[in-house]
């Protein structure tokens, strides 16, 4: 028998053909490289025939440079922490897309001098929110917090409630980012019942400022008390609220969550919250306030060290000034819209999955407006499919419940539903006959991790 290395194509011949110099124009050399190394070992072992050598490293290649995987949200979960929070607007998609390249995000077009940098998207925040002197953007909702403490209370004291000192998620605890900034923290109040009177026998000359945090990720239900902004406000001493979500507004679907408007209004003097939360933007920490006080951030020298990039100024430019967000749009979804979408895709599916639609609760996530249920509809699966549709192009990530795969529609582009319904069906002919004996179970059993934890 031949000696299979002499099969082995050479190295330089695969990397000259003009699919593999067409893949290394897209995702590197590097990698194509690698791909065809890993694919002559495959030769060399006798696995693969030298014939399908080109073929194989194509299909070995990643689908592009980043391998981030875009996914369709079929969870139902609008702020999936897992998968990225808040979808981008087309509009701004388009303005990332536009920003990528040299720009005048610190440059006047009119003068040729240099301008304040991120001045349209600040422009833009102010418009929105009246009700604020001035608007600064730094890299995420922790990120305003670490600032505000750091500018207004390195070496002095927070006062802050027992029943505020949270933890928001993935082991991020405020009392521990509020240590690292100097700032001593002063705790009023128990977990329960914090009272004006509290946070007034702690104010002092000491006092940095008072800090009021939303508790977005948990409820306390039963003998509570707390003191809202305004009384707050009574304190002569600055007032940061981290209301966390980022509602410009109050809006009705989300009687629970606090508003920048509605904080400023009542006396807070500045407030911080997150770009892609309820904002429907992206990652990005905004603050909005007083003159005097966002201007204290805005000189401090961390400030250069949470500042954001020219594509985050884009796309929140975008977000707000544009229309509605994918975020406002999903939570707001017609229930009755939603369930003539899941009939028109299960029917279509019937055949091949005996898909069936069934009532479906979505949630905020993203540590928002725990516990309400958006209601919707869902198009349910054997429970088989979930796995299979996280293989299947596009990736289809469902909602296991009560043993079954429930792809949820409610954050997904109507546009989107014949590449789900395409997924599926490739994902039923991997499952084959498998699809036949789960139809049979059913069992109940109840798998569901919407991993909405901010
Ligand atoms: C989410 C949240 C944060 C953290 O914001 P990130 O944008 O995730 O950094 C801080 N405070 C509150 C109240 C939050 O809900």
């Amino acid at each position: 028998m031949t000696d299979p290395r002499r099969l082995v194509p050479r190295t330089d011949l695969l990397l000259s053909d003009p699919r593999l110099v067409e893949a290394a124009g897209r995702l590197g050399s590097a990698r194509v490289k690698a791909a065809v190394l890993a694919v002559q070992q495959l030769i060399r072992d006798g696995k693969l025939a030298p014939d399908q050598a080109v073929a194989s490293v194509l299909a070995n290649l990643p689908d592009a440079a980043s391998s981030l995987t875009p996914v369709l949200n079929a969870t139902g979960v609008v702020l999936h922490t897992n998968l990225g929070r808040a979808r981008l607007s087309p509009p701004a998609v388009d303005a990332v897309q536009r920003a990528s390249g040299y720009l005048d995000v610190e440059f006047d077009l009119g003068t040729g001098r240099r301008a304040r940098r991120g001045r349209g998207t600040l422009h833009a925040l102010e418009q929105l929110v009246p009700a604020a002197d001035t608007a600064l953007v730094v890299n995420n909702g922790a990120a305003a917090l670490l600032l505000a403490v750091t500018a207004l209370a390195a070496g002095r004291e927070v006062v802050i409630s027992r029943g505020e000192l949270v933890e928001i998620g993935d082991g991020f605890r405020l009392p521990e980012l509020i240590e690292t900034t100097g700032a001593r923290i002063r705790e009023v109040g128990t977990t329960n019942r914090t009272s004006l009177a509290d946070y007034a026998a702690a104010v002092g000359p000491q006092t940095g400022c008072v800090l009021k945090v939303h508790p977005s990720n948990f409820r306390i239900d039963g003998f509570t008390a707390g003191a809202g902004i305004a009384e707050l406000a009574t304190l002569d001493v600055p007032l940061v609220a981290d209301i966390g979500s980022g509602l410009l507004h109050p809006d009705v679907l989300l009687p629970d969550e606090p508003d920048v408007t509605g904080s400023l209004a009542a006396g807070a003097g500045l407030v911080t919250c997150s770009g892609d939360k309820l904002l429907g933007g992206p990652q990005a920490g905004l603050i909005f306030g007083t003159a005097e006080l966002v201007e204290r951030l805005r000189r401090h020298p961390l400030a250069r060290a949470l500042r954001v990039d020219k594509l985050t100024l884009a796309a929140l430019e975008a977000s707000v000034a544009g229309p509605a967000t994918p975020t406002a749009r999903y939570l707001h979804a017609d229930p009755v819209l939603l369930r003539q979408r899941c009939e028109r895709v299960a029917a279509t599916l019937r055949a091949d999955t005996g898909a069936e639609v069934v009532p479906s609760a979505g949630a905020v996530g993203g540590g928002g407006a725990p516990g309400l249920e958006l209601p919707g509809w869902a198009v349910a699966l054997p429970e088989a499919f979930a796995d299979a549709l996280r293989h299947s192009r596009p990736v289809v990530i469902g909602r296991l419940e009560h043993g079954r795969c429930l792809l949820d529609l409610r954050c997904l582009e109507e546009a989107e539903e014949a590449a789900l319904v395409d997924a599926v069906r490739q994902a039923a002919s991997k499952l084959g006959e498998q699809i036949g004996r789960t139809l049979g179970e059913r069992a109940g059993r109840t798998v569901s991790d919407p991993g909405a934890a901010g």
